[in-house]
């Protein structure tokens, strides 16, 4: 049998990373995120470290080749029946092309794009409501509990993630639009792609994902 392959797209605070997790625990699939695996490599011990990290500290985007090769380090040691899912890429419609042929030559032709669409008024709705405890992360939503001040677990007092300011959802948003719409597109054109209406509970919006894969 061969295995499923996903790339997994939607704007920041669609809450694709639930949706996500969701997904790769029902089809035991190898989650590839290239964010993390970028900010592995900044603590390495190595003279590339430092770079890496200041090129993510400022936002920037790094070389397509260097997410390739680590797109490349995971996937070789992975036997093909196991299928994967990309967090966090593609970031251009050149990588997109450039993981499509990657994921054809490896042998992982059966793949699909899943776009979870919450469109940009919910999603800025959303990351406004968003509140995170400084001390264990955990994130809560002022829209189920409108009076939350302080963590229920650590009993610390909840912020706004220092990157949930309006000029940066702002900045995301314009980067999705701009860089991951294309993307989006090309998919279409090849008939591979999956829309997902992201409006909804966190159940119905996995039901819908399921549903639609199978
Ligand atoms: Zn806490």
């Amino acid at each position: 049998m061969k295995s499923l392959n996903i790339i997994f797209l939607g704007r920041s605070g669609s809450g694709k990373g639930t949706q996500l997790s969701l997904l790769k625990k029902a089809y035991h699939l190898v989650e590839i995120d290239s964010g993390e695996l970028l900010r592995l490599l900044a603590k390495g011990k190595h003279p590339l470290a430092r770079k890496i990290d200041q090129v993510l500290k400022e936002g920037e985007l790094v070389p397509t080749w260097l997410v390739v090769y680590l797109w490349f380090q995971k996937l070789m040691k992975l036997p093909l029946e196991r299928g994967v899912i990309f967090e966090g890429s593609p970031r251009t419609l050149n990588e997109a092309k450039i993981l499509e042929e990657a994921l054809n030559w490896l042998g992982r032709q059966k793949f699909q794009v899943i776009y979870l669409n919450v469109p940009e008024k919910e999603v800025i709705r959303r990351l406004s409501l968003r509140r995170i405890c400084p001390k264990c992360l955990r994130e809560y939503s002022l829209e189920f509990k409108p009076d939350l001040k302080t963590c229920p677990v650590c009993g610390v007092k909840l912020i706004r993630r220092e990157d949930d300011n309006p000029k940066a959802i702002r900045n995301r948003l314009s980067y999705f639009k701009k860089d991951i719409i294309p993307v989006i597109n090309y998919f279409k054109k090849k008939g591979v792609l999956i829309e997902i209406d992201g409006v909804g509970s966190v159940e119905e919006v996995q039901q819908r994902i399921r549903k639609a894969l199978d």
